[in-house]
């Protein structure tokens, strides 16, 4: 298929110095992770004298309510979804410049680029009539980046029914289309005793040590690490549990009173998160029991396993589009890190394809991303909208 096949008339109507605008409009408002409200904000006024209806959802963080706009055809058909979050990493706030062909600051990376390179694809799709039935849904949000968020207001979203039949996530991710993923949990687990702090030498004989318990634990950690080695998938890995700080005690001669860890725990797709979390606590619970002390643990879940199924129609037109644009079609590959996709196809069965613009410098004070591929991607997903939506004429490939 040659790009002629593409209706010429939506690649057209990108405007990159529009989508340029969008992006420097929204890095220029700080973010960070919980505070995303004055920037969501920004982008519904954005959106709204662009002429598209906005609703704001609060969606349990009322400090800044989600950004959801639709454009709708008013004709049968699916409905494709844009997402992205405005939060950024609690990093010191690096405003907008434009540099060499790329534009700098904060969330310009991750993913504020990426949005605004949404945001022009519904504009593109509007301004060049091509859409022939269905809808596009864009939802914008806060409490993505962890540890200060960990997905919830999209989880409400999706669980109140607010999301699409498919889903697009210009996350800074370009040279693979991701097809599975693990999913996650951060834990801080913690040995205690009941007794005072006391000097070694003081110490009640019948007193058990929070040490020996930590250390006990993580001996158990290491014997499940092995089990879970051998949990393999041919793209996202293996299953892990990992360790990645351990503390206890004050100085070399007290008897401490308490040992803590802390740690992640991934697992496959296809796997009961519900169970992972049930075997962790069975661990921790026996060694409690096997070394006289009390245990907790606060288990977070990141974001569930991720898998993308091949087949469906999402991935057609999404290929057909990429080819299209650039000559041949996106190699499949892994999610090598846990993202909004993952939620939708968790707790929805939502395919989502985390795709975005060419960028660097995530989580880092020095972001990027490529002016020029901005506008690839948002004709990319105008395109796929436009083919994905009409479900009258399905691409051949
Ligand atoms: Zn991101």
């Amino acid at each position: 298929m040659s790009l002629t096949d593409f209706p010429e008339m939506v690649r057209g109507a990108v405007n990159p110095a529009r989508l340029l605008d969008t992006a420097r409009r929204l890095v220029e408002v700080p973010s960070p992770t919980g505070s995303a409200g004055e920037v969501s904000d920004r982008l519904a006024e954005i959106l709204r004298s662009d002429g598209f209806p906005v609703e704001r959802h609060a969606a349990g963080h009322a400090a800044a309510p989600a950004v959801v706009a639709r454009f709708d055809t008013g004709r049968p058909g699916r409905a494709l979804q844009f997402d992205g979050h405005l939060d950024t990493v609690h990093l010191p706030f690096v405003p907008p410049q434009v540099v060499d062909g790329q534009l700098t600051g904060s969330g310009a990376a991750d993913m504020k680029g990426g949005l605004a390179a949404a945001v022009e694809a519904l504009r593109a799709v509007r301004d060049a009539n091509a859409l022939r039935g269905g809808s596009i849904l864009f939802v914008a949000h806060d409490l993505h980046e962890a540890p200060w968020g960990l997905g919830q207001q999209l989880n409400e979203l999706i669980t109140a029914g607010i999301h699409g039949d498919a889903v697009l996530i210009p996350e800074p991710l370009c040279n693979t289309l991701p097809i599975a993923g693990r999913g996650a949990a951060t834990w801080k687990a913690s040995f205690r005793r009941t007794g005072p702090p006391v000097h070694e030498v003081m110490r009640p004989l019948d007193e058990p040590s929070v040490i020996a318990a930590g250390a006990a634990f993580i001996r158990e950690l290491a014997t499940l690490a092995e089990r879970l080695a051998t949990k393999q998938h041919p793209l996202a890995g293996a299953e892990t549990v990992f360790v990645g700080q351990v503390h206890s005690g004050e100085i070399y001669n007290q008897y401490p009173q308490e040992c803590w860890l802390e740690g992640t725990r991934r697992w496959l797709p296809d796997t009961d998160a519900l169970g992972v979390e049930q075997q962790f606590r069975d661990l921790l619970e026996n060694t409690a029991q096997a070394t006289g002390t009390i245990a907790t643990v606060d288990w977070r879940p990141v974001r569930g396993a991720f898998s993308l199924d091949t087949e469906n129609e999402l991935v057609t037109c999404f290929q057909h589009a990429y080819r299209g644009l650039s000559g041949q079609a996106l190699p499949t590959g892994p999610k090598p890190f846990v993202d909004d996709g993952n939620s939708f196809w968790a707790l929805a069965r939502v395919p989502a394809i985390t795709h975005g613009p060419q960028a660097g410098g995530q989580h880092t004070v020095h972001e990027w991303v490529s002016l020029a591929d901005l506008e690839r991607v948002a004709q990319l997903y105008a395109l796929v909208a436009t083919l994905y939506c009409p479900a009258t004429k399905q691409p051949t490939g």
